[in-house]
């Protein structure tokens, strides 16, 4: 057919698969395990559907006035979106425009190739050392823009703020984005750097650790400047992008500080006796500072595994790639979800011997 010529031809990010099955335990695509801040549950009881026949703000004023109030940080510094894939999507778009390639770790959240390949942006991976860690010396090489998720997907591990701050140093003329999805279960964010570099955007979501994956919030923090063009991109693209009911229930999110660091460190405690158990049955895996473990059996192959649990209606992620499909990305659920967990493992494992 002569117009398919013409078709911007894309092969799709493969999102993890949403079962809806009762019983079912679902580690597979790194929500949140329990639910959102009380006054998201009683604000959403109370919404008003008749002002759903207005379009919602379309600066999201509201949610960036909050942010802005939580993080300490100018409104004009701050950017939001439909998830933090919607975020990068226009992050890509906006600031990814050289000849020269972009440069991304080689085991990473694997959206970063699939938008790269949608706007024709050139790009080059990095390859992680033997321990999955990011190497800096390999961004210091000619780029036209640099972006790396920190803590790493799908490994989970995290670079001190030294080394993110080594690679950005080297890559002033340029954007540098990192991508904080999972920053809030143990590591340090990278947004006072924001004051240092105006290059630097930080990218973060209500969808891991703030239980909202399903309202798609995403957010970013940068320079004025940064954040003028990414204002710019947007409205020449889509002006309401955020939905009133997830302005109104970001917001309640975003006022409940203690709700928030309570539920974090429960997550927190959950990972830290889940590695010890994964380990005490013979997995291996960089260690976490994520809300999920990305674990290989030292006899079983992942992909065993991953159909076993599948078949006992428990769901983690594997990927048959290289350099990866020997491992299982595990969320981090509930005590009760990873008891069930760890007992179905225990038993594989023990009858399989
Ligand atoms: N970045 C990374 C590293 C992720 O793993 C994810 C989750 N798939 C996202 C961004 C996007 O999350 P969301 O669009 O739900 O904010």
């Amino acid at each position: 057919m002569k117009w398919e010529d013409n078709v911007r031809k894309v092969v799709p990010y493969v999102p993890g698969e949403q079962p809806r099955k009762e019983n079912m335990i679902k580690l597979n695509t790194n929500e949140c395990p329990y639910p959102p801040a009380p006054g998201v549950v009683s604000a959403l009881k109370e919404m008003d559907s008749s002002a759903f026949r207005l379009y919602p703000a379309p600066g999201a004023d509201s949610l960036i006035d909050a942010l802005s109030e939580y993080y300490h940080v100018d409104k004009d510094q701050i950017f939001v979106g439909v998830g933090s894939d919607d975020v990068l999507a226009m992050s890509f778009l906006t600031f990814f425009n050289s000849e020269k390639p972009i440069l991304f770790p080689d085991v990473t959240y694997s959206f970063y190739d699939v938008w790269a390949d949608l706007f024709k942006i050139p790009y080059k991976v990095c390859e992680l050392d033997q321990d999955w860690h990011i190497r800096p010396d390999d961004y210091k090489q000619g780029n036209g823009g640099v972006i790396f998720p920190n803590p790493n997907a799908p490994t989970g591990l995290y670079e001190d703020l030294e080394t993110v701050e080594e690679i950005i140093k080297a890559n002033q003329d340029v954007i540098v984005i990192v991508d904080e999805a999972y920053i809030d279960f143990g590591g340090e964010s990278a947004l006072a750097l924001i004051e240092k570099y105006d290059n630097l955007l930080v990218v973060q979501t209500f969808s891991k650790s703030r239980s909202m994956a399903g309202m798609r919030i995403g957010f970013a923090f940068g320079s004025k400047k940064l954040i003028k063009y990414l204002n710019d991109a947007k409205f020449s693209f889509n002006s309401y992008t955020m939905n009133m009911p997830s302005l109104v229930l970001g917001v309640e999110s975003v006022k409940d500080r203690e709700y928030f660091e309570k539920t974090v460190q429960k997550i927190i405690t959950t990972r830290e006796r889940v590695k010890i158990q994964l380990t005490e049955l013979g997995f291996t895996f960089p260690d976490s500072k994520a809300n999920f473990i990305f674990a290989s059996h030292r006899e079983i192959p992942a992909k065993e595994i991953f159909e076993a649990l599948k078949e006992a209606d428990i769901y983690v992620r594997y990927w048959n790639k290289p350099r990866i499909n020997n491992s299982l990305r595990i969320s981090v659920g509930t005590d009760e979800e990873m008891d069930k967990l760890i007992a179905f493992l225990t038993q594989y494992i023990e009858k399989r011997k």
